[in-house]
């Protein structure tokens, strides 16, 4: 079954907005199983709107349009699908009555005039109650084709998907679809691949596919099947198979589960705390732990020690050192995890420091050398890493390998 995204709006066409709808239903249909080749913006104008959904329903099975649903002269998604999909418009008593429900609570006392246009839709659509908004979402169906219209503002349309759309869809097809995800830390998408090409080489049912992240992959297993037993029983021994390859670099194999909820939980299982000691970094690190609910468990406290004075007032880095190996060093990195885990008093301490520039690299120390330790006990593990990107990416690489050096920490000296 195919399908394609209209996402309509001249703000799209302008880049006055980022069309993070589209990679919403991308991402869902895929999931869903459904094949898309296609996906187009348009404005909001009936003539070049109307050729988009001709074409899409002439090539599509389904066709999903956000955005043009609203109650002003420029949103003409629904007349225009009506019109295309030759179908009247009627109105809806059910939406009318539950326009006038919403606007109850509202402080405009009188409900416009261009309001009641939305409890127009046309005659047979199934229609789809918008608890965030006015605008519901309506599906038309004619001789086999499907029009599924959400309104545009992402707080309405995802919820809607997810609790009308998605289980709808999910009923037109004779086979449920499963997935299970592999999050893999520490090892780029070419490497993931290369150790996986004869399972992906041969993949039918269960398909795998790989995406990449910021210093992340992630493996996709996908089945379909008749029920969910049996398309479990297809994904098992190919994520077995995955993990046995991967070893350790595999952090989660929940689809849900972020790599600091991963470090987070480990701490935790081993009843560990941990502290940071961030330069380039600034905080980050600590940032992403604590966005992790119970964090409070195991992370106790975090410096941001930015200037050499702070290094050595707060993690008790060696002036000589500083003199000697510089800010960015192996030796400095050292000291600051030595200085964090001793200051706090936790069992293991991260620390990262590095050149994030723009400025500041020389050609012995290149912007995008991080050097980052961690303390545990007695041991100290020193990683170098030579970044590529600008700042924002030399920090964001920095802050995954940080909390994935902790994480192999833990493994390492638990296991
Ligand atoms: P409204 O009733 O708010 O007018 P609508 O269904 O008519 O809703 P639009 O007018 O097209 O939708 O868009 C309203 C807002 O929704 C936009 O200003 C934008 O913030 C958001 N939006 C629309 N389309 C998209 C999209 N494809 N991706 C992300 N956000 C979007
Ligand atoms: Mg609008």
């Amino acid at each position: 079954m195919t399908v394609e995204i209209i996402s309509v709006g001249t703000e799209l066409l302008l880049g006055n907005i980022l069309n993070t709808n589209a990679q919403f239903l991308g991402e869902k249909c895929a999931l869903l199983g459904l094949s898309m080749y296609n996906q187009t913006v348009v404005g909001d104008n009936r003539e070049r709107l109307g050729d988009a959904v001709v074409t899409a329903l002439g090539r599509s099975d389904i066709v999903i349009l956000t955005g043009g649903l609203g109650p002003t002269e420029d949103d003409l998604t629904k007349e225009t699908c009506a019109k295309a999909m030759g179908m009247e418009l009627a109105e809806d008593r059910h939406t009318r009555e539950r326009i006038k429900e919403y606007f109850k609570n509202n402080i405009y006392k009188e409900i416009p005039d261009n309001n009641w246009k939305q409890a127009m839709v046309p005659a047979g659509a199934i229609v789809l109650d918008n608890h965030n908004g006015t605008a519901p979402g309506l599906i038309l169906e004619k001789d086999g084709k499907r029009a599924i219209l959400l309104p545009g503002p992402p707080d309405e349309m995802i919820p809607l998907f997810t609790e009308q759309v998605e289980p709808y869809l999910q009923k037109l097809r004779p086979e449920l679809i499963v997935s299970r995800m592999v999050k893999i830390c520490g090892m780029g998408e070419s490497q993931v691949e290369d150790k996986l090409l004869d399972l992906i080489d041969k993949q039918t049912n269960p398909t795998i596919a790989t995406y990449a992240k910021t210093g992340e992959v992630h493996v996709r297993v996908t089945a379909s099947a008749p029920t969910a037993e049996v398309a479990d029983r297809l994904i098992r021994p190919v994520v077995k198979e995955i993990k046995k390859r991967m070893g350790t670099f595999v952090y989660s194999t929940k689809e849900e589960e972020t790599l600091e909820m991963a470090v987070v939980r480990l701490l935790k299982k081993h009843e560990l705390t941990a502290a940071t000691a961030e330069s380039c970094t600034g905080g980050l690190v600590a940032g992403r732990l604590v966005n992790v609910p119970g964090a409070s468990e195991v992370f106790k406290e975090g410096f941001v020690t930015y200037s050499n004075k702070a290094k050595r007032k707060h993690l008790d880095v060696n002036k000589n050192t500083l003199k000697k190996y510089g800010a960015v060093s192996r030796e400095t990195a050292k000291e600051m995890a030595i200085g964090g885990a001793l200051a706090t008093g936790s069992d293991l301490c991260v620390a990262i420091t590095g050149l994030a520039g723009p400025d500041g690299g020389t050609e012995e120390k290149p912007v995008g050398l991080v050097y980052m330790a961690c303390c545990f006990g007695e041991k100290v593990t020193v990683e170098k890493y030579q970044f590529k990107g600008n700042r924002e990416k030399i920090r964001e690489q920095s802050v995954v390998r940080a909390l994935d050096l902790v994480r192999r920490t833990v493994l390492e000296n638990k296991n």
